[in-house]
């Protein structure tokens, strides 16, 4: 069976989600991992549709179980993982598996999976842009935009050279038609 995979890692205020959505209404054949988390829901969100929450009792008695490809605490707390279950489940339907994940999740997922993922990095043009566009989003305090900013910086450092393709995040409009480009070819190709 073909089993490809699509990996979307940014640091907050690169504009992923924007991107993933443009490029998931594109292919019927590609589906969004939901994965789990422990963090509460925000806002409109729904079990089982943006994630799967649970407890961080829960989570933790899942991680002892091995259910989980892989997982990350990723603020304090907080833990993200993706579900083997959820593999099953896309794969089920023939579909190619479409992961919005932080920088590690992304590293580690590509490793697992090697040719048959496209991995994409995307990039704010630069720490102030993100730190204007954080501040526009209106969202966090001072303190919590001056965390995130070093956390950006922190994981671009990491990922340097540890993704398929870095999408800079310069113009939106630009960068859909990119990333739209990229994923094209990559479903294409016959790996
Ligand atoms: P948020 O709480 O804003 O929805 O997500 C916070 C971060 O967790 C984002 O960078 C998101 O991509 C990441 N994330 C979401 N799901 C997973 C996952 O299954 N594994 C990992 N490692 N990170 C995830």
């Amino acid at each position: 069976m073909n089993r490809k995979v699509i990996i979307f890692s940014a640091p907050s205020g690169a504009g992923k989600s924007t991107i993933v959505n443009h490029i998931l209404s594109l292919h019927s054949e590609l589906e969004f991992s939901i994965s789990a988390t422990s963090r509460a829901p925000r806002g409109s969100e729904q079990n089982g549709k943006e994630y799967y929450f649970f407890s961080a009792d829960e989570f933790r008695q899942m991680i002892a179980g091995d259910k989980f490809i892989e997982h990350e605490e990723v603020y304090p707390g907080s833990f993200y993982g993706t579900l083997k279950s959820e593999l099953e489940r896309i794969w089920a339907k023939g579909h190619v598996i479409v992961f919005d994940i932080d920088v590690r999740g992304g590293v580690n997922l590509k490793r697992i999976f090697g040719d048959s993922a496209f991995s994409i990095f995307i990039k704010a043009p630069s720490v102030e842009v993100l730190r204007q566009r954080l501040v526009g989003r209106g969202t966090d305090s001072p303190e919590a935009i001056e965390k995130r900013v070093a956390k950006a910086a922190e994981e671009t450092a990491f990922a340097e050279g540890k993704f398929d393709y870095v999408l800079v995040n310069d113009d939106l409009d630009k960068a859909l038609k990119e990333a739209e480009t990229a994923v094209d070819k990559f479903l294409a190709a016959g790996n």
